[in-house]
């Protein structure tokens, strides 16, 4: 199975131009790039390559829903990816598990990709990988509770295994640090193991995301378990985003 690369360029950039730019740049296969909403429909025409996903999704379809942006509207504009789960949004705006897994299982009706994101705090993390294991299990368990019933589409499910201290550009209790790539590794094979007795899922793929760059790529996606990466800041940097995509496809 090819690696995957998804961008998660977050709230940047500033203008629609700059987005366009780094759409070109970021064009290339295996890719899949997730802007703000608002560049969606100027972006897609710019690339032939990569595939276009949307950062988030309402799990209603529509009606008085200030601010949202539903399944159905993503689907219309072409957008065959979408992110559910993000830490950010977790943390930020307060989605919890059941929010998540409502997302999760629109998304899915609409033959979307989904990239379910799941992830432990710091403050978890520090009392030991088991209890990260079991923070990360309760996430995928209440997020997937509604899938059994939905075979084959899960097929279309990505789960991202983002340990939220590892994500860049965060606030004080964030490290910003890459995992050591074998206990992300630990953590996947412990993912996979549930998406494999839990929900009959055989076929799932499992990426890595967390200050992935130019340089720490390679190490993580060496492994056959974990098929692709997340990222974040550094999909800003064309130069650095193209080095990672290089990277995938070596693998
Ligand atoms: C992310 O926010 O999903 C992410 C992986 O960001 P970064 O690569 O900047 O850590």
């Amino acid at each position: 199975m090819a690696k995957l690369i998804v961008a998660n360029w977050k709230m940047n950039p500033s203008t629609e131009t700059e987005a366009i730019k780094l759409a070109r740049a970021s064009d290339h296969k295996n890719v899949v790039i997730c802007p703000s909403f608002v560049y969606i429909s100027s972006i897609k025409y710019q690339v032939s390559r990569a595939q276009i996903g949307a950062q988030d999704v309402f799990w209603e379809e529509s009606g008085p829903y200030t601010g949202e942006i539903s399944a159905v509207m993503l689907k219309n504009l072409g957008v065959r990816y979408v992110i559910v789960g993000h830490s950010e949004r977790r943390r930020l705006f307060y989605e919890t598990d059941e929010m998540v897994s409502k997302k999760l299982l629109a998304a899915l009706k609409e033959g979307f990709k989904v990239i379910l994101c799941v992830g432990e705090p710091l403050a978890i993390r520090r009392k030991g990988i088991p209890a990260a294991k079991r923070f990360v299990k309760k996430q995928l368990l209440t997020a997937l509770k509604g899938t059994l019933n939905l075979k084959p589409i899960t097929s279309n499910l990505i789960v991202t295994y983002e340990p939220v201290w590892a994500i860049s550009g965060g606030k004080r209790d964030i490290r910003g640090k890459a995992d050591k790539p074998e206990e992300a590794l630990e953590m996947i094979r412990f993912i996979k193991k549930i998406l494999d007795s839990r929900f009959m899922i055989h076929d799932s793929r499992i990426i890595y995301g967390g200050s992935v760059n130019g340089e720490n790529a390679g190490d993580f996606l060496k492994y056959k378990e974990i098929g692709g990466a997340l990222v974040g800041g550094a999909s800003l940097r064309p130069q650095e985003f193209r080095s990672i995509v290089r990277t995938a496809w070596g693998y």
